[in-house]
């Protein structure tokens, strides 16, 4: 995968600021669902309430943008997308690492560790829920 290096400049769209803060975002796992289709990446940011991001991409780099928070709405591109745009990024390798893991463990392994993970997380319950109600992009 060449995306990353091929991408880079894209940082340069952001405001240092609002780069250091999506990617903070990035780094909390803020981005709780994202769909890549086409050219079109369909992502949920969970900030001070989810947000819906739409990037519509050309020859792998991001054209057009949208955000539902009030900042985007001013036209400038918020840390939502900076936040979606990294996790893009690292799509491939982290799925590589997530499938190397998975196929170590067994059905009740699994089980067992989505227990404790939703034990006491009411954040991911819902987004848990949302899932088996296939209301989720993932
Ligand atoms: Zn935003």
């Amino acid at each position: 995968m060449k995306r990353k290096m091929e991408n880079e400049f894209w940082t340069l769209l952001f405001q240092p600021q609002i780069f250091k803060r999506g990617y903070a975002y990035y780094r909390e796992n803020r981005v709780i669902a994202f769909n890549e289709q086409e050219n079109e990446i369909q992502s949920i940011v969970d900030g001070s309430h989810p947000y819906l991001i739409k990037i519509h991409l050309k020859n792998n780099f991001p054209e057009a943008c949208y955000c539902s928070c009030p900042y985007a709405e001013s036209g400038k591109p918020c840390k939502h997308l900076v936040a979606v745009l990294l996790y893009w990024e690292h799509f491939a390798e982290n799925n590589k690492i997530a499938d190397e893991i998975l196929s170590q463990a067994s059905d009740n392994q699994t089980r067992f560790f989505l227990h404790k993970l939703l034990f006491n997380n009411p954040m991911l319950q819902e987004i848990f829920q949302d899932f088996l109600d296939d209301k989720l992009l993932m």
